[in-house]
Formats: structure tokens, C-alpha cells, sequence
């Protein structure tokens, strides 16, 4: 029979992203709801280490579900990497009675917390906070909606620039690994042309759509380039590139940047996030460890913290065609 959890503490790691506030107020009030303590982990895995712990009841989240970053802070810590460094983070939580953790982060997050309970045997739960939607076992990530709708709003005030000047704009937008916000605001933001890393256009074919475009009418284009694209080294080549090689337009570039990251998370993000913390602590109290919560069929669900961690996060190819229909 596992321990039964009276106490849990609850951290974010990694990247912040909009929906870890709203994730922290679901965790700390289910636990609230179930009658047993919670303490908030400032500063990551870092004040897990320093155990720069602070008792949290249900009205010390009031107020902050509409509230982008996180008031815990996030950290990256090197010491948690090490043996050392867990040792005493596991100290810490046994020397505050604290019998669970959720940690609210992405896959490296994840995989300190797996680590960690392996060597401790310590009960983990693992939310999905990251804007870039690149992880397994989960259709949308906390903030990835907030992210889209941030970056559309960019989109459609560029395209207003672009439209009156005949302007050619590559606009970057975050996504080392995988294309989900490119391809997504691609579509909404009605780009002529989508540069994702899991598809090498080939710079030729990139002019010679961009020429297509303009033989068809259009006067101003907007590409979107996930900043993992592999055609350029990066957008200002690209831009070189499509300068020297297409006549008539003024080609510029956009790179949006942290703004991606910030802003009130969305409806969909705060319900999102309301309904994993709920999961997230109700697990735990069922003995569960060592899963992620996520959404899938619009059903919060486990999957295991290494499949989250070892699975690949694939792009839908159905949008993927949408696109270059949409695009004709
Ligand atoms: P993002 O998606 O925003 O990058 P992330 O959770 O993947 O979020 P990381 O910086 O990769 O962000 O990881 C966050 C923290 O998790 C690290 O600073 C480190 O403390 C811990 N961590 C990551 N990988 C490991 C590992 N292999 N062993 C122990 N701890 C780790």
C-alpha cells in the first residue's frame, strides 16, 4: 500500500508559460478540497533544493487565474542535475512532511522529477507547461492556445503594414523542435507560406511559390517561419536570399520573440489548466506516480512520465494540407 498524502507541493520548471498561475490555483484547491496541506516551491527545482517552500490554502490563489508567468517563479537548476543536488531537494521535502510533488514544466522538467522519484521512490506528477506544444501524450499544452491567439493578433496588425506597402514579411515565431504554432497561426493568420522543421521546402521552391502568389494577384505576402526551420540558417538568410532572387517586393522581417510567452492565458488555457490540477493531485491521492496529465479526446488523462519524455510530438498532417489548399 503506498503512504497515504496529507501534504503536496506543487512547482514550476523550465520555460514559464500562460496557464501555470491557473494550473498552481487548481492544485493548491483541490488539495484545499480534499482537506490536505499545500506548499508552493518558489524558484523551480532550485528552491526545491534551497527549500524555499510557502504554505499555500485556497485564498492565497485568489486572484491570479488570469495572470500570465507564474508567481512561484521558474528556474532552470544546474544542481538538480546532479546526485548531490537531489539528495538534498529530498531532504527538504521529507524535513517539511511533504509525501507528493506536481511539477508544472515541459520534457526536461519531466525528466528531473522521473529521475527523482526513481532514485527516492518520492510520488510525482507531472502538468504540461510549455507554449510550444511539443510533447507526447497530450493534444495542447498549457499556454500553447494563449501563444496562438497572442501571435494571430501580431499577424493580422503586420499584414496591415504588408498590405499597404507591398511587402513581402517573414515573421518568426517560437518552435525549435516542432511546428505547431507555425502551422497553426500559418493557417489563421492566412500566410501564403508555412516553414516548419519537420518540412524542408528547399529555398527554389520557396521563391517560386512566393512568384506564384504574386502572378495570381497577391501584392503582399506573409511567410511564417518556426524558428527550428532548417531551409535558412536563419530568417535574416532567408530574407537575403528571397531579395536577391525575387524582384518587386520589399522583403522585411519580423521576429517576435518572448512576447509569444507572455499575456492573460486564454478561456481554453484556464480550463485547461483547471482540469490537470485537478487530475494531477486526485492521482496522486489514488497512489498513482510517475504520469503526466493530459488532454486527449478532450479527456484528461495519464500517460507515463517516460512515454511523455521519449515520445515525439507529431504535427497534424491534415493541417499540414489545409494550409497549402488555403494558400492556392
Ligand atoms: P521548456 O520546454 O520551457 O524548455 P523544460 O522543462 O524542458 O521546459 P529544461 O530547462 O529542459 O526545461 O528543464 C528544466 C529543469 O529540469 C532543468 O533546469 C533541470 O533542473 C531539470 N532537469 C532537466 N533535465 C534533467 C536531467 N536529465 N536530470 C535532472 N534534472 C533535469
Amino acid at each position: 500500500m503506498p503512504k497515504a498524502i496529507k501534504k503536496l507541493a506543487v512547482l514550476t520548471s523550465g520555460g514559464d508559460s500562460p496557464g501555470m498561475n491557473a494550473a498552481i490555483r487548481s492544485v493548491v484547491r483541490t488539495c484545499a478540497y480534499h482537506d490536505i496541506e499545500c506548499v508552493g516551491v518558489y524558484r523551480g527545482y532550485e528552491g526545491l533544493i534551497e527549500g524555499d517552500f510557502k504554505p499555500m490554502d485556497a485564498r492565497s490563489v485568489k486572484g491570479i487565474i488570469n495572470k500570465g508567468g507564474t508567481i512561484l517563479k521558474s528556474a532552470r537548476s544546474k544542481e538538480f542535475r546532479t546526485i548531490e543536488g537531489r539528495q538534498k531537494a529530498f531532504k527538504q521535502l521529507i524535513g517539511a512532511n511533504i509525501d507528493g510533488l506536481v511539477v508544472v514544466g515541459g520534457d526536461g522538467s519531466f525528466t528531473g522529477a522521473l529521475i527523482f522519484n526513481q532514485e527516492f521512490d518520492f510520488p510525482v506528477m507531472g502538468i504540461p507547461g510549455t507554449i510550444d506544444n511539443d510533447i507526447y501524450g497530450t493534444s495542447h499544452t498549457l499556454g500553447f492556445d494563449t501563444a496562438l491567439n497572442t501571435v494571430v493578433d501580431a499577424i493580422d496588425k503586420i499584414r496591415d503594414t504588408a498590405s499597404s506597402h507591398n511587402r513581402l514579411f517573414f515573421i518568426e515565431v517560437m518552435g525549435r523542435d516542432v511546428g505547431h504554432i507555425a502551422l497553426n497561426v500559418g493557417i489563421a493568420g492566412g500566410a501564403e507560406e508555412i516553414l516548419i522543421p519537420e518540412e524542408d521546402l528547399g529555398l527554389d521552391r520557396l521563391v517560386e511559390s512566393l512568384n506564384r502568389s504574386r502572378k495570381s494577384g497577391k501584392t503582399s505576402s506573409i511567410v511564417i517561419v518556426a524558428e527550428g526551420d532548417k531551409i535558412g540558417k536563419n530568417i535574416f538568410e532567408l530574407k537575403d536570399y528571397v531579395d536577391e532572387n525575387m524582384e518587386g517586393y520589399d522583403v522585411r522581417v519580423s521576429v517576435l520573440g518572448h512576447m509569444q510567452r507572455g499575456g492573460a492565458p486564454s478561456c481554453f488555457d484556464r480550463v485547461l489548466a483547471s482540469r490537470m490540477g485537478v487530475k494531477a493531485v486526485e492521482s496522486l491521492l489514488e497512489g498513482e506516480t510517475n504520469y503526466m496529465v493530459g488532454l486527449l479526446n478532450n479527456n484528461v488523462e495519464l500517460t507515463p512520465l517516460e512515454k511523455a519524455i521519449k515520445g515525439k510530438s507529431k504535427i497534424n498532417l491534415e493541417l499540414l494540407r489545409v494550409s497549402d489548399i488555403m494558400s492556392t
